[in-house]
């Protein structure tokens, strides 16, 4: 336990400025985010999962009980708690957490604190670019052939990179080391299951999440070595390195809703997001509407399931509730505190407010298309009354997945 007592913080000191933030102002109203004037980058040992090595406040029993869980199966006794759910759900982890844990003995923990680090570094002949937008298809071709569910391109912009990065054993910060040149970000959507999802929260329905992170550490894998083959520029990343939705809402991935969480046309909030720095000559998608933002205005499905009271039932506001919310962005904000702690408490994550939202939605199905339609109009009112009526959103119990009875009905 010596070695999770809070560490003694170097003062913190802030990068420079490399880029103009005025000039991003254009594309910030585009995408409907409004960065104020005290807006500051967010330092990564301040978000939960580091505070958890390092702040006493968050540093609790179950706090290290819940990481304990990933490394063996914790009992308890409810549907989708027992040993077999924590075993599906840490089985899923297995290669997220092969890349994770190569640097562990140097504090380094590549895709979570650090970037992944390349196989093979750029080549050393540079492919002639002839067609940007040639090579834009190319690459969104490559990185759906690799797995990508989504893929959208947009600017590099330094103010959602951290000021400086987080070492879990020494419990010191370093700088963000990013190559210099890069000019854009390639996000990369990767899509969760909703069968399993709709028996959050339990052990069973968080192998969507291991099971996610999985999948997007091998495809980001893939990408950023076939751009650094091309001879370029190439930065591996999942939750490291920068915040990922500001970069995913401008890359035309979805819109912000009311839970904190990218919601996109095609899987809702069902996604998790990684990314690719690169200096690769591209062009910039543009963000997408569908009127996530005025149909959170009207529902309060998130807010009213959370057991915590941790989303917000107001509207955005350009303030946090605590040192791990990004504060100078007008925005619905969680507070983070409350939804790791109810976390630690069932050992592992809950998702309640991803399960219970009316864009939780399996599209493939015609009906459900319509239903964002519905949602995306003057009558959302209508589309969230039946949304209720109808019972979506409702928790399976975890034995209906094991017991195959979605399989039977595919
Ligand atoms: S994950 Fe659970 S605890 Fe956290 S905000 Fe969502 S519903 Fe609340
Ligand atoms: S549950 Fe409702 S308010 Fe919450 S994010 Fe989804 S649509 Fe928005």
């Amino acid at each position: 336990m010596s070695d999770r007592k809070p560490a003694e913080w170097p003062a913190n000191i802030r990068p420079e400025k490399t880029q103009d933030w005025d000039a991003f102002k254009e594309s910030d109203t585009e995408a409907g985010i409004q960065v104020n004037d005290d807006f500051e980058r967010f330092e990564q040992r301040n978000d939960m999962f580091c505070r958890s090595q390092w702040d006493e406040k968050i540093a609790t029993k179950a706090a290290m009980e819940f990481w304990r869980g990933h490394r063996k199966p914790n009992f308890r006794k409810g549907d989708g708690f027992r040993q077999r759910d924590f075993a599906l759900r840490n089985a899923s982890w297995v290669m997220a957490s092969s890349i994770m844990e190569r640097g562990f003995s140097e504090g380094i923990r590549e895709g979570f604190t650090d970037d992944i680090k390349q196989f093979h570094p750029p080549d050393s002949n540079k492919v002639k670019i002839e067609s940007v937008e040639d090579m834009t298809r190319e690459i969104k071709q490559v990185a759906k052939y690799f797995g990508a569910d989504l893929v959208g391109i947009t600017e590099y912009d330094e103010r959602w990179v951290y000021t400086s990065k987080f070492n879990v054993r020494t419990k010191e910060e370093s700088p963000v080391a990013l190559p210099e040149g890069l000019t854009s970000v390639i996000m990369v959507g990767h899509a969760m299951e909703y069968d399993i999802i709709k028996s959050m929260p339990s052990a069973l329905a968080s192998t969507a999440v291991g099971k996610g992170y999985s999948t997007e550490a091998a495809i980001v894998m893939h990408i950023a070595q076939y751009i650094r083959n091309l001879g370029y520029e190439a930065v591996g990343s999942m939750n490291d390195t920068s915040l990922t939705i500001p970069q995913a809402i401008k890359a035309g991935l979805g819109e912000y809703g009311r839970h904190n969480m990218l919601i996109t046309r095609d899987f809702g909030p069902r996604v998790r997001i990684s990314k690719i720095f690169t200096d690769m000559p591209l062009y910039h998608d543009k963000p997408i509407k569908f009127g996530v933002t005025e149909f959170c205005e009207e529902c309060r499905r998130c807010y009213e399931a959370c057991p915590v009271d941790a989303i917000t039932g107001g509207p955005p506001t350009n303030s946090g509730h605590n040192k791990s919310n990004v504060d100078g962005v007008e925005k619905w904000t969680t507070n983070c505190e409350k939804c790791f702690g109810y976390w630690t408490a069932l050992r592992t994550d809950c998702a309640i407010c991803m399960r219970v939202c009316p864009y939780n939605k399996n599209f493939s199905k015609w009906y459900m298309r319509a239903a964002r339609w519905l949602a995306g109009t003057a009558l959302r009112k209508l589309m969230l009354w039946l949304d209720i009526r109808l019972g979506y959103g409702e928790r399976d119990m975890p034995q209906k997945w094991w017991s195959g009875d979605y399989q039977k009905l595919k």
